[in-house]
C-alpha cells in the first residue's frame, strides 16, 4: 500500500491479531534466549474507541497507551468500571498537561526534559513509572533527550520522590536498521543504570520492529496497528 497500511490485517479479528503477535513475542523471546515473561507488551489503542480496550481486556490485555492527553483522558473516563487496566502515556507531552496526565496514567514513557520532570512533580499515592525517551536521530524535531543530556536528565528523575525511574525509550529511526538503532539503545540504558542499577527497563519496538527490539533487550513493546488493526482514518 502507498501509504503503508496492510490491508490483510484488517481481515483478522482481534482475537487473532493479538494471538499472532504474542506468538510472534514469544518466539523472538526464546530465539534471544530470553524468558517471555521478561517482555511486557503493551497495546498502543490510540484513534480507537474505547469499546477497542474492552474488548482487549476480555482477551486478557491488561496495558495500553495512548498518546495525547484528551483522548486518553476520555478512555480513563469510560472505562473506569475496568479497575486493573494500566495506562501508559507515550506521547510527546507539554508540561502544561503534565499534572492532568499524572492523575491518570500509571507510567509516562516520554520523559524527555528536565521542565516536563518538574511539571510531573505532584503528590502522588504511588510513585509515577517513568522512561526517559532518547532521541537516536540527529534531528533534535523527533522527540526524545539528545544522548549528550542524558544523565543529567536521569538525575532529575532520581531526585523526585514522586516518580519511579523505570528505564529509557525509543523509537527506531526511519531508514536505519532497526536492530542497529536499538543496540545504540542498549548502550543508553547502560548509562543509565550506572546512575540507577534498578532501571533495567527498555521500551522500544513497535508493530514492524519487535522482533528486533527483543532480540536487543526491549522488556516493554508499544505495539499498535499489529494488535489493534489500522487506525480509523482521522483529521
Ligand atoms: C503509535 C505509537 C506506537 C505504536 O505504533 P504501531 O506502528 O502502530 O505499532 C508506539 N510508540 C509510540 C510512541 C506511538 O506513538
Amino acid at each position: 500500500m502507498p501509504d503503508g497500511t496492510d490491508q490483510a490485517l484488517d481481515q483478522l479479528s482481534l482475537a487473532e491479531r493479538l494471538a499472532r503477535v504474542q506468538a510472534a513475542v514469544t518466539d523472538a523471546a526464546s530465539a534471544a534466549g530470553r524468558p517471555a515473561s521478561d517482555v511486557t507488551t503493551i497495546v498502543v489503542t490510540k484513534f480507537h474507541p474505547a469499546e477497542l480496550i474492552r474488548d482487549l481486556h476480555a482477551l486478557g490485555v491488561r496495558d495500553v497507551a495512548e498518546n495525547r492527553h484528551q483522548e486518553a483522558a476520555a478512555k480513563v473516563h469510560e472505562l473506569s468500571d475496568l479497575g486493573d487496566l494500566t495506562w501508559h502515556f507515550v506521547g510527546q507531552l507539554q508540561s502544561k498537561k503534565a499534572r492532568q496526565v499524572a492523575a491518570y496514567a500509571h507510567a509516562v514513557h516520554s520523559i524527555d526534559r528536565v521542565a516536563l520532570v518538574q511539571a510531573l512533580s505532584v503528590a502522588r499515592e504511588r510513585p509515577l513509572d517513568c522512561f526517559v525517551q532518547v532521541n537516536l536521530t540527529d534531528d533534535p524535531g523527533r522527540g526524545g533527550v539528545d544522548p549528550s543530556s542524558l544523565e543529567p536528565l536521569v538525575e532529575a528523575v532520581l531526585s523526585t520522590p514522586s516518580l519511579a525511574l523505570r528505564g529509557v525509550m525509543a523509537v527506531a529511526p526511519l531508514g536505519e536498521e532497526p536492530r542497529r538503532a536499538f543496540a545504540r539503545l542498549g548502550g543508553f540504558s547502560q548509562r543509565l543504570r550506572a546512575l540507577a542499577p534498578g532501571a533495567v527497563g527498555i521500551s522500544a519496538g513497535m508493530s514492524h520492529d519487535f522482533r528486533e527490539a527483543i532480540a536487543e533487550g526491549a522488556t516493554h513493546l508499544r505495539i499498535g496497528t499489529a494488535i489493534t488493526g489500522n487506525r480509523p482514518q482521522h483529521g
